[in-house]
This record gives structure tokens, C-alpha cells and sequence, in this order.
């Protein structure tokens, strides 16, 4: 792992490496504090998202590094056109690692191939947000003391919620897991998803209308947001938005272990009553956030100061082809930037390298 794109960009030993390195920096603070002395991470935040941005800020402080870069691109020289390529390979010349947000899909896959240093993917566009999922594993593991063995509710918008789809993806690597999802027809998850999930000898999976029905048998309950944003139809989004919402009646129903994880922020799916019921476990999970990735930072320099980066550039992993068509994504960063077409082969045909689209 050089840099970490994808929740996938790690394998199961990479994970569990992450996740006791964090763990031993909640135990041991100060152990910590100056591992990253004169080391310099650059945050390129191309659309606003001021809670992720913090959350880096504060985890590179706390290894005692320093922080540079902008929260916002319409502010800062990138808004004169210049392309992420370009941007990457001046930020290497001074930073040490780069944690980028970007609102094209496929964005931090560009900034890995071209830049010197290594690349965190902090979210591109609804593609991709593997320290979310890191965040919501050492949550789950944390709370629970395993990775296994585990029945995990998934409640709201399984469709477009991309911290859903990681989860599964990351959930993949263990054993015994099964996923019950509560969602209302037309927000389930997409049926390539839930083809794959019943192929899988690892995972289980059922269906599910109401959250009364199966939240006693669950060991994680995963809520998440229904965003406006995704629908044409205004009336659509009032109806699915308050179908799905977690009050104290409700978890009454839940066992005593169970804990309730939400990416957050949350708008009405979760009521205030039950925060401070001890499963309410997502403001701890918020904090948890600096803990991944300050181990994530911690390990990425370490691996980048004992190999250095090709100065060949683009740097194309093996799995990568090239290919003769563009990527139909509006929103693929293919679609702004003159770049190299490149596919990965699936099991159902060819998608796209960098926003995973169907080709
Ligand atoms: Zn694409």
C-alpha cells in the first residue's frame, strides 16, 4: 500500500495492522507526538467539507506534523484551470503526503499516478471515502472487540450511500458476516451489488422493509442520511426521508450490545432521545475518525520513506487497461482532464479505473 484510494487498496492484514496502530495511539498519545516532526501534509479540498478537513488537521498535529493547503478550490489558483495532474506533481515538490477531496470521481486515482508523494482519497464525488470506512471499522472493532461473526443492519439510502457500499466492499475480507438491508424499494442497493453479495461464500444477506422487524437480531445498526440532492422529485424525497428513523421505541427493541453507527452529519433519521444511550455509538465513531487516520499518515510516510515513488508518471497499477473508449460518467474526472482511458475487468465486463462505471 502506497496510497489508499479505495477501502480495497488494503488487504485484510493491512487492515488489522491499521486498526492496532490506532488503537495503540488512543491507548498511547504520547508515544506518538512527535513521529511526524517536519513532515508537511498538504489537504487539497476542491469542494468544502470542513468536518473531514479537521479531521485530518488535527490527526497530522497530533504526530506532530504540519498542515498546508486550501478547503476550497474556487479560492485558490487550481480555479484558473490547472489540471489535478499538474496540481499533484507541484504540491510533491514541498508536502510529504496529500489528502485530497475532490468533487470528480476518480480525482485522487489521477493525483497517485502523477504525484511523487503518497495519496489519501478524503472523498471523490460519491465514488469513493475509504477513511470513512476505516473510521467505521475501528468503530465496529473498538466497540465490539471483533471483525467476525458480525450482523450488520444497513438502514436508509442503500443506493447512492457510498459509505454503505464501502462497508460491504470492506466487510468482504472477514468471516461470518451478514448484512440485512433496510431500505424501501427504490433506495436498495443497486442490484450489481446485491448479485455479488450472493455470490459471496463470506456474506450473507436479507432484505428488509422496517427496522422493527429485524433490529433485535443485529450487532451494528448503520444508519444513514437520505440526501435531497439525489432526487428529481421533491414529494419522492419527503416520503423515503421519513420512512426510516431510529427513535427510543425502537431500540427498545435492540439488544443491550448492539451499537448504532451514522456517518454523520444526520438530519431527522436518528432522534436526539437516543444520544445518550450508550449504543449510540456515532459521536464516538466521529472521533474515532482521527485515530485511522493518523495511523493511516503515520504508516503511509513510513512506506514512502523506505520506497520512492517512480518519477515516471502516469504510474499505472497492473490491474489497470488501457482503453479504446471514454468513460460515459459526466462526473469522471476523465470527462475534465485529458487522460488515458483505463478499465479494470470485472467479472460482468470492463469499468472504468477511475469512477468504476459500467463501460
Ligand atoms: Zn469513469
Amino acid at each position: 500500500m502506497k496510497h489508499c484510494i479505495e477501502p480495497t487498496d488494503l488487504n485484510k492484514g493491512e487492515l488489522l495492522e491499521l486498526i492496532e496502530l490506532a488503537e495503540d495511539m488512543i491507548a498511547s498519545p504520547s508515544k506518538y507526538q512527535e513521529v511526524c516532526k517536519g513532515k508537511q501534509l498538504a489537504t487539497l479540498f476542491y469542494e468544502p467539507s470542513t468536518r473531514t478537513r479537521l479531521s485530518f488537521t488535527s490527526a497530522m498535529l497530533a504526530l506532530g506534523g504540519s498542515v498546508l493547503g486550501f478547503s476550497d478550490a474556487q479560492t485558490s489558483s487550481v480555479s484558473k484551470g490547472e489540471t489535478v495532474a499538474d496540481t499533484v506533481r507541484v504540491i510533491s515538490e514541498y508536502a510529504d503526503i496529500i489528502a485530497m477531496r475532490h468533487y470528480k470521481e476518480g480525482a485522487a486515482l489521477v493525483a497517485s499516478q502523477y504525484g511523487s508523494i503518497p495519496v489519501i482519497n478524503a472523498g471523490d464525488g460519491s465514488h469513493s471515502h475509504p477513511t470513512q470506512t476505516l473510521t467505521d471499522l475501528l468503530t465496529i472493532h473498538r466497540e465490539l472487540g471483533r471483525l467476525n461473526k458480525l450482523t450488520i443492519g444497513l438502514c436508509g439510502d442503500l443506493k447512492y450511500g457510498r459509505t454503505v457500499h464501502s462497508l460491504i466492499k470492506a466487510m468482504s475480507s472477514f468471516q461470518e458476516i451478514h448484512f440485512v438491508l433496510i431500505s424501501s424499494d427504490e433506495l436498495q442497493l443497486p442490484k450489481y451489488m446485491l448479485e455479488e453479495l450472493e455470490k459471496s461464500e463470506q456474506i450473507t444477506v436479507s432484505l428488509a422493509s422496517r427496522i422493527e422487524d429485524v433490529i433485535g437480531e443485529l450487532d451494528v445498526l448503520y444508519m444513514t442520511r437520505v440526501q435531497r440532492e439525489r432526487f428529481a422529485n421533491l414529494d419522492d424525497y419527503e416520503r423515503c426521508k421519513n420512512d426510516f428513523i431510529l427513535d427510543s421505541k425502537l431500540l427498545n427493541l435492540a439488544s443491550k450490545d448492539m451499537i448504532v453507527l451514522h456517518p454523520l452529519p444526520r438530519v431527522n433519521e436518528i432522534t436526539a432521545d437516543i444520544d445518550n444511550d450508550p449504543r449510540a455509538a456515532y459521536f464516538r465513531q466521529a472521533g474515532n475518525g482521527k485515530f485511522i487516520r493518523m495511523a493511516l499518515i503515520y504508516t503511509l510516510l513510513q512506506k514512502a520513506d523506505s520506497q520512492s515513488l517512480s518519477p515516471n508518471v502516469p504510474r499505472l497499477a497492473p490491474n489497470l487497461i488501457p482503453y479504446t473508449e471514454s468513460c460515459p460518467n459526466p462526473v469522471c474526472i476523465t470527462a475534465s482532464e485529458s487522460l488515458q482511458a483505463l478499465a479494470i475487468e470485472g467479472e460482468r465486463g470492463y469499468r472504468c479505473a477511475y469512477c468504476e462505471s459500467k463501460l
